[in-house]
């Protein structure tokens, strides 16, 4: 008996030998990662499909060039000839579908599916529909999604809180459509317009109102939602020539009680609790309104980390080490920081030897210029961009960017903070200003260097953007 059990733990030993290291941490398991990551997965596949596809494509115009490769690409039917071999439906301008949706453009491309300009027959008005991917997965995930748009929607009738509208829902040769609100191009774009050296912070400040006041919306008890990616692709204007904007992109979300992945948040908006891997609440999302806010300044991304590792530096740079008491709770802490001998903690050293400021020596107020007229010196003299007025905005943005969730600013709170309040330049302020578009603004400005634009408050660059199809840059992280 004592022989069979000692028989039994030599091949149990044997065996965990033959299993790799990695396999045999729970949280990294394959199975586990799958199931935990699956849109994570299913969007890296997604990454690596079209970036095989461009290459083939590439490839292809070569081959025939040099006469040979053509037609090698795509020879398979998928969902009987409608859909490419990534499960999207092939898009055809002028199609009509349902005797109803007249087909125009594709609008944008996400990892979820597509989204087209149509003109909508019945109602007759356009209207933007995002077509989800045909695989089990994706149609999952964008039920959750019409059933957090419904009931937003349904909270929201009189259309105050800067959720986007769905009008309606249906199914179209084996792919789920959700029919949108046709809105226009988002802030991203928007910050590409200015070459990316910013809005002004009266514009910044209008943009940052109505996002509090939509994640107020979203933090009420009925509602509960956490948008989980927040960031300025999916932050929509509404008119190319007005500040109104809308937060589209809910299929990555969920309600407070309802998480199921762990791997949220694209890189550059994600929270210090979702990188450290402690369970999260609302909080994240305005973790991300505080990055957004100052890049919607700056023009550049606040933290832009290349890996998990990285962004938590970037954090540390501008805002020190995390408190001893979240890291002490963190499953992740170790991937980031050691444990000193008196129970504080340092930045590990980099793998890549990559060089990092001290902690806490990249100030928030040299970023965004509070006392050297604004990012880059780009503001100096114009009216809005006091001294007085940087304050205010480093400030809530502080209150933003607290590593405690618990304590970090909510909804609420941010909407009371002197940055909306009046200020002795009354004009330049959201709450007393009678503008309701950047190019107003712009125009009754006493600035010397205010010029009038038909293009929301950008400076230089070039026009791009207007009803054209959505692009990422190419070094952001999804
Ligand atoms: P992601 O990969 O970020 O998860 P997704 O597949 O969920 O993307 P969305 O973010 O909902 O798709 O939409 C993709 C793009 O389509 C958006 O970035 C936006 O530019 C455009 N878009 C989405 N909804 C609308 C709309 N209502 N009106 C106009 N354009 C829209």
């Amino acid at each position: 008996m004592a022989e069979a059990l000692q028989l039994q733990q030599q091949e149990a030993a044997a065996m965990q030998n033959r299993i790799p290291n990695n396999f045999r941490e729970p949280s990294s398991a394959p199975l586990r990662k799958l199931s935990v990551d699956l849109i994570k997965t299913y969007k890296h596949i997604n990454e690596v499909y079209y970036a095989k596809k461009k290459r083939r494509a590439q490839g292809t115009t070569q081959g025939d060039e040099s006469g040979n490769k053509k037609n090698k690409v795509n020879v398979h039917v998928f969902n009987e000839g409608y859909d490419d071999a990534n499960h999207d439906y092939i898009i055809n301008p002028g199609e009509k579908w349902n005797d109803r949706y007249e087909i125009d453009s594709l609008i944008g491309k996400g990892s979820f599916g597509q989204v087209v300009k149509a003109y909508d027959h019945v109602d007759q008005e356009q209207v933007a529909i995002k077509i989800i991917k045909n695989k089990k997965p994706f149609l999952n995930q964008a039920q959750i999604e019409v059933k957090l748009l419904e009931l937003m929607n349904r909270h929201d009738a009189e259309n105050k809180y800067y959720i986007v509208r769905l009008k309606r829902h249906f199914m179209f040769r084996n792919h789920l459509c959700l029919v949108f609100e046709l809105l226009s191009y988002n802030l991203y774009d928007l910050l590409r317009n200015t070459n990316f050296r910013g809005v002004s912070l009266n514009l910044t400040r209008k943009f940052a109102q109505q996002l509090c006041t939509a994640l107020l919306f979203l933090a009420t008890p009925e509602i509960n939602i956490i948008h989980c990616d927040l960031k300025p692709e999916n932050i929509l204007l509404c008119n190319p020539k007005r500040s109104a904007i809308k937060i589209v992109d809910f299929g990555s979300s969920c309600q407070l009680g309802q998480r199921i992945y762990q791997y949220i948040q694209s890189r550059f908006y994600r929270s210090p609790e979702v990188l450290l891997g402690i369970p999260y609440d609302l909080a994240i999302d305005m973790w991300s309104l505080g990055c957004i806010l100052v890049e919607m300044h700056t023009g550049e991304p606040l933290f832009a980390g290349s890996n998990e590792f990285d962004q938590m530096m970037k954090i540390v740079e501008v805002l020190g080490v995390p408190p001893r008491h979240i890291l002490d709770q963190a499953q992740k802490t170790r991937k980031y920081f050691d444990l000193m001998p008196d129970g504080s903690y340092a930045p590990k050293k980099p793998r890549d030897n990559k060089k990092y400021k001290p902690p806490c020596s990249r100030k928030l107020h040299d970023i965004i210029g509070a006392e050297n007229g604004g990012p880059g010196g780009r503001r100096s003299g114009e009216a809005g961009h006091t001294v007085a007025d940087y304050l205010k905005f480093k400030d809530l943005i502080l209150r933003m960017l607290d590593f405690d969730p618990k304590t970090r600013i909510s909804p609420y709170y941010a909407l009371q903070h002197n940055f909306f309040k009046k200020t002795t330049d009354e004009s330049t302020n959201t709450s007393n200003s009678t503008s309701t578009s950047p190019a107003m603004e712009q125009q009754t400005a006493s600035s010397p260097s205010a010029k009038p634009t038909h293009a929301p408050d950008i400076g230089s660059g070039p026009a791009c953007f207007v009803n054209g199809m959505v692009s990422r840059g190419q070094l952001r992280p999804q």
